[in-house]
């Protein structure tokens, strides 16, 4: 059995003495809750994709609770790096920079650049912090299941696994970082967060926003984004109109479903979930991978789910709601519905 640990001084003390000795503890950051192991033991890190069931070419992200750490830890940064790191961290922006070889292989899943982020959360930093190394955690769910952003998802997902959850609440923002590739000018989102490529652009004047269609063919660059992710047990069916189109859909078809909807939907079932209103997609990023989880216990065979609008951080929300229905998503009324 996995052994809870309480978010106060002591408990962080447990934690970051387990992540010394080579154990893993899940605990929770701003975006969703991580699986941490020492980021520069090889062997600890190998158990992070054991426990997860993660593939081994899918690299993990490096937390680190000081900014001068990134020069510990990677070579060659280009300097506009300084300036996003200065605005951005600690946040929700992982940059991807050439890795120093202190970096293990299992970090790096035998890439030569590692991906690096500042989280903002206090139990994280605290954990960081008093363990006195770089924790590699990728997300805390069993490989392929939305990611935890409360406590009793991670523990449920991990509770077997013989490690250390730390219980930390719900996570402020719900969705993981933004990934970015700093090698080059201008740098290139390989995965879409709450940090946006205009919010970047603004600041260093060019970003290279991350592009759905080529995020299959862009597989070796960013390994996370060939794999299925965020996946419910259900069959899940994503709805990409908007509200008043996609209720003409579901009063004609009337499917036996659980329905994770907008606020701005008309549809009316007694299994539906509302995330919030269809312009705030900040408020529904928080809510999705909760939602998901609740509608497997919910009836019906089927999800179907709303889109939001892809402004801001929306635009990271359909990132994540595209992978969780596997690309089963509608946009048109008259489109064949899709069992
Ligand atoms: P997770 O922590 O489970 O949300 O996954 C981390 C994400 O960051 C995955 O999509 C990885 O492919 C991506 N990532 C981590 N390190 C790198 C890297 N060095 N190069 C490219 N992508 C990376
Ligand atoms: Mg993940």
């Amino acid at each position: 059995m996995s052994s809870i640990l309480e978010a106060d001084e002591e408990g962080v003390k447990l934690a970051a003495s387990e992540i010394k000795a080579g154990r893993l503890v899940a605990f929770p950051t701003e975006t969703v809750y991580g699986l941490g192991a020492n980021g520069l033991n090889g062997e600890a890190v190998l158990n992070i994709f054991k426990v997860k069931g993660r593939p081994s070419d899918n690299p993990l992200i490096l937390h680190i609770a000081n900014k001068n750490d990134v020069k510990l830890l990677a070579s060659d940064i280009p300097e506009y790096v300084y300036e996003l790191i200065d605005k951005f961290w600690p946040g929700p922006l992982t940059v991807v920079l050439k890795a120093k070889d202190i970096i293990p292989k299992e970090v790096r899943a035998g890439l030569d650049t590692v991906g690096i982020r500042f989280p903002v959360n206090k139990i994280a930093r605290d954990i960081i912090k008093s363990s006195g190394v770089p924790i590699a955690a990728p997300s805390a769910n069993i490989s392929g299941r939305p990611s935890p952003t409360n406590f009793e998802d991670c523990y449920n997902d991990l509770k077997d696994k013989d490690i250390s959850v730390v219980r930390g609440g719900s996570t402020d923002i719900g969705i993981e970082s933004t990934v970015l590739l700093c090698t080059d000018y201008p740098p290139r989102i390989l995965r879409p967060g709450k940090v946006t490529a205009e919010d970047i652009a603004k600041l260093i004047g060019a970003c290279d926003d991350f592009m759905e269609s080529e995020a299959v063919e862009e597989a070796p660059r960013s390994p996370g984004q060939k794999y299925g992710h965020y996946m419910a047990k259900k069959k899940t069916i994503l709805l990409d109109m908007l509200p008043g189109l996609a209720d003409e859909v579901l009063y004609k078809i009337n499917p036996n479903a659980t329905f994770i909807l907008s606020r701005d939907n008309r549809f009316e079932d007694e299994n539906k979930i509302v995330l919030a209103k269809y312009d705030d997609p900040l408020e529904a990023s928080k809510r999705y991978f909760h939602a998901l989880r609740k509608a497997d216990n919910m009836p019906g065979e089927l999800i179907v789910v709303q889109a939001y609008s892809k402004e801001g951080i929306g635009k990271a929300l359909f990132n994540r709601m595209i992978k969780s229905a596997s690309g089963n998503v509608m946009e048109d009324v008259d489109e064949d519905w899709i069992w």
